[in-house]
């Protein structure tokens, strides 16, 4: 029941309950006057009786007002304690403090809104925290990834300063390390750089029309040259008839089916190697598929490859290993375009890579 109609009731029995009281202390006085007196009274038992009049009226009175009274302010002012403890302790941080109310009236539409403010809080002071997590895992990560090069720089140069490269092959071979290393290095930067731009919104998309079909035929077109030197080739299977244009950023399109393919290249060591690109339409997206016939990927770790700097114990223990983040940019950028991305793969058989694009309206 709402407070108005509360109150409106509670007004209302305030004025009923005396009156109908007033009308029975009458009826009971009449009926023991006039029955048990039989209408003979002297002065001073009607004196007492009108006292008793007095007195049981004034109690009636003071009861109703005083039990409806108590009744109606308890029913809002408990609450409102409740919701005053509450913001007290949340405004200390503790946001343990359930204020979830079963009344219907507006102080219950008051006391659950609050709680839904309480539970949005608490989730958001949990995403904080994974955010912080997050945040100081990823220090430590590129810390020790740039750390592991600088560490070996340092180490080739002090061999030359000891004069260690005391051959003109081992200079170079010294050198060519260092410059090796230090353009390792130097991509690490700028896929961070680029990560954490897209991490923080900060990189600008450049939206234009994308005909898929026609940028996979150039694409595959420019990685021929690659693949053949390895044996390998690229495919692209797509009904020619259809419309594959979507909406998106044709550079970061390329970084993202770039990042995909240098990937299949470097975990295939199966020759011939095979990549096969398909378009398939769907309702309003296009689904890319982009297959190789390499490694394959171990089902526990297909759920965490999408994860910054996740690398599989195939990828760390090879030369070939990465920085973990090339599908983490796939990811961030296929994010940024509406779209979404997944893996599915058979371990020595082959990955495919799935991504979605908006189709152009
Ligand atoms: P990396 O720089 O290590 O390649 P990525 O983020 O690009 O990092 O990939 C994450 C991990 O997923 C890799 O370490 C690798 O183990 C696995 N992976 C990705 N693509 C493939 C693939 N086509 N075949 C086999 N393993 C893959």
């Amino acid at each position: 029941m709402s407070i108005r109609k509360r109150l409106i009731l509670s007004n209302i029995a305030m004025i009923l309950i005396p009156v109908i009281s007033l009308f029975l202390i009458e009826i009971v006085i009449g009926y023991i006057l006039f029955v048990a007196f039989q209408g003979n009274m002297d002065e001073v038992n009607v004196n007492s009786f009108m006292q008793i009049r007095f007195t049981a009226i004034g109690g009636v009175l003071i009861l109703t007002n005083g039990l409806l009274t108590y009744y109606v302010s308890k029913s809002i002012i408990q609450p409102i304690s409740k919701l005053s403890t509450a913001a007290r302790r949340i405004s200390t941080g503790d946001l343990e403090y359930s204020v979830k109310s079963d009344k219907k009236d507006e102080l219950g539409e008051l006391s659950n809104n609050f709680e839904n403010m309480r539970l949005q809080l608490k989730e958001a002071e949990k995403a904080q925290e994974a955010y912080e997590k997050n945040r100081q895992e990823l220090i430590a990560q590129i810390s020790h990834d740039l750390k592991t090069p600088l560490t070996s720089i340092k180490g080739y140069v002090q061999g030359i300063q000891d004069g260690v490269a005391n051959t003109p092959e081992k200079l170079e071979h010294y050198t060519e390390t260092i410059y090796q290393t230090a353009n390792d290095m130097n991509e690490l930067i700028d896929e961070l750089f680029l990560y954490s731009k897209l991490d923080l919104q900060q990189e600008k998309l450049q939206f234009e029309e994308v005909d898929l079909y026609a940028f996979f035929v150039d694409f595959i077109e420019e990685m021929s040259f690659f693949l053949e030197k390895k044996n390998g080739k690229a495919n692209l299977s797509a009904e020619k008839a259809e419309n594959y244009i979507v909406h998106a950023d044709r550079e970061k399109i390329r970084r993202v089916v770039l990042n995909i393919i240098q990937n299949s290249m470097k975990y295939m060591k199966e020759e011939p190697q095979k990549i096969q690109v398909s378009l398939e339409n769907s309702e309003n997206e296009v689904v890319v598929e982009i297959k190789d016939n390499g490694s394959g990927i171990d089902e526990a770790d297909i759920p965490f490859i999408f994860n910054n700097f996740y690398r599989t114990d195939a990828s760390r223990n090879s030369e070939t290993g990465g920085s973990g983040l090339g599908l983490s940019i796939v990811k961030k950028i296929i994010q940024a375009h509406g779209g979404t991305v997944w893996a599915k793969s058979q371990l020595h058989k082959g990955s495919s890579i799935y991504f979605t694009l908006k189709k152009a309206v």
